[in-house]
């Protein structure tokens, strides 16, 4: 584990501080001539109601808690003398110490229900507070994994539910509801392809995996975590899969393919079903990545397309607030010929009651195969409440308007930004709206200091540089819920900025952000010299 710098826990350039880890103000006022920031350092280091927070290792006063108990009685010593003779090394604070902390940080978060998030594929869903709610009932919160069968019908019932509501939206007769994410729905669909071709005697032959050029990094993740080789299949000047080359690429050693749709450039693979058919005439299966699935929901089935196996990210298509990492389910629908290999648990439901399939034998004894176990217990419950309660508030005539409105949205911000930005493909999108770096050309603005300036304006940035298949890539998905006049404000916020960098005013969007907590962070160095554990100033 890398040291620690002197000021910190994070890996951050803090030069701006002084020697005792404050920062001296705020950077005086651009270089733009626009509202000035503060030129007077204040002495706090505060900015208004902008709290400069420490760490909270730096708010230690030793010794105090948030809570008084009564000195223990001296017990004799059972530990064998391991008795621990220096200090926790945690904090002492008290309680509204404590809490003031937290809420200053949280403060500086950027969040969905502060403002706008354009990030393109990523899916920042709206969440109905009618969900969490759901998720919160004693009932469901506080279930334990470990409980008897009879005593957690109404979870099963509840993961059989959402089981036939996937099933029904895909249009596929199974669901394996356990994948933690949508990169672990990758490997179940992978793995049951793996399992079905080492039941076809073929798994040695088939070692192939084609991924599209424009995939997400998990899918050739997975295949190669697999033990598959990777192949990329190149996009045609539609940004669509070039099915020339797909067809012939196409042959006895291909195991599968994996394709996006829609895809990551935010367009519908209109051959899918052509495509689909030639990978079943060749022998191999087709897994479809689902990530993009709230562009689909209630018009588009899975099975219609041809997939064999589809992950869907609750967190993504069906409402569960996912920043920073989690929490996320990734169930993963699977056509008759990868059902039989569905991964442990399973649920099954018959005149007693709904029943746990968790061993092999008993999987066996039902006729299945399945290809093991992907995590402990049964997947993430919470999740599955949420997405379940999105689904029965809406029905399906709201699931309808919710996959409309996403991509009428994104087809607003495509018409209204074309002519300003340069958009990357011809043509209508569908939930997110891909841009590239053209019309920053010969302006010495690049993509990253673009977004930065958005920050300032107080957006967050739209995904950046991804799709690797367009230069300097600007890929934006507003939520469904946005109404016109927040799309609004956006695209004259992104216009403005598109004319002031073609103005030649290189120096305010190299300056950005001016106005947040901390500005450039030195990411590279974030990333090679992580800085994990705090420690005290000497
Ligand atoms: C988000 C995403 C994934 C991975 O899903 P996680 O839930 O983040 O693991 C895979 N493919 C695409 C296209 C995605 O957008």
């Amino acid at each position: 584990m890398a040291d620690l710098s002197r000021t910190g826990a994070c890996s951050v350039d803090r030069g701006d501080r002084d020697q005792h880890g404050r920062r001296p103000g705020r950077p005086g006022g651009g270089t733009d001539g626009g509202p000035a920031m503060s030129p007077t350092p204040t002495i706090s280091g505060h900015r208004g109601l902008d709290h400069e927070e420490p760490l909270i290792f730096e708010l230690d006063h030793p010794g105090a808690t948030g809570v008084d108990l009564p000195e223990p009685d001296t017990l004799p010593d059972r530990l064998g003398g391991l008795t621990r003779t220096t200090s926790l090394g945690l904090p002492g604070l008290s309680e509204p110490e404590v809490v003031r902390h937290y809420t200053r940080l949280s403060r500086q978060n950027y969040h969905i229900d502060g403002g706008f998030y354009p990030l393109g594929s990523c899916t920042m869903k709206h969440n109905p507070r009618l969900n969490e709610r759901m998720a919160r009932l004693p009932g469901f919160a506080d279930v334990h994994p470990f409980q008897p069968e009879e005593t957690v019908q109404g979870a099963l019932a509840l993961m059989d539910r959402l089981a036939h509501w996937l099933k029904t939206l895909t249009g596929m007769p199974a669901v394996a509801l356990s994948p933690a994410a949508g990169a672990q729905g990758e490997l179940c669909g992978v793995l049951a392809i793996r399992a079905a071709l080492a039941d076809r005697g073929e798994l040695e032959q088939r070692r192939i995996v084609l991924v599209a050029q424009s995939a997400h990094g998990t899918n050739p993740a997975t295949a190669a975590a697999c033990g598959f080789t990777v192949e990329a299949v190149p996009a045609d000047a539609r940004g669509r899969v070039d099915r020339a080359a797909f067809e012939a690429r196409l042959g006895p050693d291909v195991a599968a393919v994996m394709l996006t749709n829609p895809n990551t450039c935010g367009l519908f693979e209109n051959d899918i079903i052509a495509l689909s058919a030639a990978v079943h005439a060749a022998g191999g299966y087709v897994y479809m990545d689902g990530a993009n699935f709230n562009a689909l929901v209630g018009r588009v089935r899975a099975a219609d397309l041809g997939a064999d196996a589809m992950h869907i990210n609750l967190h993504k298509t069906f409402s569960t607030p996912h920043g920073g990492g989690g929490p996320g389910a990734g169930p993963t629908v699977l056509s008759a010929a990868l059902a039989p290999f569905a991964p442990l648990p399973l649920v099954l439901h018959d005149e007693t009651g709904f029943h746990l399939i968790e061993d092999e034998r008993a999987a066996h004894a039902a006729g299945l195969k399945p290809f093991g176990r992907l995590k402990g217990y049964h997947g993430q419950f919470g999740v599955f409440v949420r997405a379940l309660a999105y689904m029965l508030s809406l029905g399906i005539d709201g699931l309808r308007q919710a996959s409309g409105d996403a991509v009428l949205n994104a087809n607003y911000l495509l018409a209204s930004l074309s002519d300003t930005l340069s958009a990357s493909y011809p043509g209508p999108c569908m939930h997110e709206a891909l841009f590239d770096d053209r019309f920053l050309k010969d302006t010495g603005v690049s993509t990253l200091d673009f977004a930065k300036a958005m920050i300032d304006e107080g957006f967050h940035p739209m995904t950046m540089y991804f799709p690797l298949v367009v230069h300097g890539a600007l890929l934006m998905e507003p939520t469904e819920t946005e109404s016109r006049e927040t799309l609004d404000q956006f695209i004259a916020t992104v216009k403005g900025l598109a004319q002031r960098a073609q103005a030649g005013d290189v120096a305010f969007f190299k300056a950005a952000p001016t106005r947040t907590p901390r500005r450039r962070l030195d990411e590279t160095r974030a990333a090679r010299q992580p800085v994990l554990r705090w420690q005290a100033l000497v």
